[in-house]
């Protein structure tokens, strides 16, 4: 696949969608002033598509960037492509709409380019992020997801959205809502963990056959935040077969690790809030591997998941005890 920096993907309702997209989740050790700068930084190295969410609570600085990036006349608001996300606390039905809301007055955006279900986990609906009982324990709800879709598609309607999707549906959550009885519009992506420990290849097959779009995040192997991400896992950035496909081509192991997807016509989010970093990945689109470092970074595949997220095995959406 020839890919140029202004490369793109076009959605199952007509959409484009760049290929590269800019991280913004951050652990807390990051201020919220680094989103704000280094989602700038981002659009002044070419990047046009934005990754967030309204848990990573840094939307408001997000925004301000996209409107400052905007003011400046480096981009018009029609070149950014922003994705954002409905929290878990939210999916009832009656309460989508609320959620979408409060992104985008966060933001201070007319509409969201792409907004997706974050997690097929739903949370006791209200307003609390992450609700617990009186012992400390999440308290889980259970709305049909095909509910929750029907709501998305609802925003679409208003005009609210472009684009509607998901993000860490199993292909069993995916076949609920593309066999949902009325339904209106495909999810135009599925956004899951993907990198050279977990190619999700079974998934990527699956998505491409009903033109859905697979979004990879933690291409370069997460930010590894203690109590989230097992610590003794192996790094993806420190794999020795990258590293030689790397240093053979005089590339960063982080851009082969992106390019490896792109190949596969797999979208790429990768964040830093380092400059020099944020330019470097943007890289990824400035070169190719041949087929035989293809088939060598796909026997890499060892189905690690580093965001296996323990604590919501209890609920009935919970996604990985699937397959895939
Ligand atoms: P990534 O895999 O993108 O890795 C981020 C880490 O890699 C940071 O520690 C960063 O450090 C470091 N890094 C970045 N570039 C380089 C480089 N060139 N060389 C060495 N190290 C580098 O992590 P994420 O898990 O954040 O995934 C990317 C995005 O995907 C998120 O920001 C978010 O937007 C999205 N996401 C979505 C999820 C979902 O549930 N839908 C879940 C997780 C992520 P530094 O910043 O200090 O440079």
């Amino acid at each position: 696949m020839a890919l140029k920096p202004d490369s793109y993907v076009v959605l199952n309702d007509g959409y484009k969608m760049p290929v590269i997209g800019f991280g913004t989740y951050a652990p807390d050790t990051y201020t919220k002033e680094q989103a704000l700068e280094s989602t700038k930084v981002a659009i002044e190295a070419g990047y046009r598509h934005i990754d967030g969410a309204f848990l990573y609570r840094n939307e408001v600085q997000v925004g301000q960037a996209i409107r400052s990036k905007i003011a400046d006349g480096t981009v018009k608001r029609e070149e950014i492509f922003y994705t954002g996300k409905l929290w878990g606390n939210n999916q009832a039905p009656e309460r989508v709409r609320i959620g979408l809301e409060k992104s985008l007055k966060d933001l201070q955006l007319d509409y969201l380019d792409l907004f997706l279900i974050h997690f097929p986990v739903e949370f006791k609906p209200g307003d609390d992020l992450f609700p617990v009982d009186e012992n400390g324990k999440l308290i889980f709800h259970n709305t049909d997801i095909r509910e929750t879709w029907k709501a998305m598609e609802a925003c679409r309607d208003a005009g609210l959205v472009r684009s509607i999707g998901v993000s860490n549906f199993n292909r069993r959550q995916l076949e609920l809502i593309l066999n949902m009885p009325g339904l209106k519009y495909k999810p135009v992506c599925n956004q899951v963990e993907c990198h050279i420990f977990l190619n999700q290849s079974k998934l990527l097959e699956f998505c491409k056959s009903q033109d859905i779009v697979l979004v990879g995040y933690s291409v370069l192997g997460s930010s590894r935040v203690k109590g989230g991400v097992d610590q003794d896992s192996p790094k993806v950035l420190e794999d020795p077969i990258l590293n030689t496909v790397a240093k053979k081509l005089s590339r960063s192991p982080a851009q082969v690790a992106m390019r490896y997807l792109l190949q596969r016509g797999i979208v790429a989010l990768a964040k830093s809030f380092t400059p020099e970093r944020i330019k470097q990945n943007f890289q990824a689109l400035d070169f190719k591997l041949s087929d035989e470092d293809m088939k060598s970074l796909d026997e890499v595949n060892k189905n690690l998941r580093y965001l296996s997220i323990h604590p919501w095995k209890e609920s009935p959406k919970y996604p990985y005890h699937d397959e895939y």
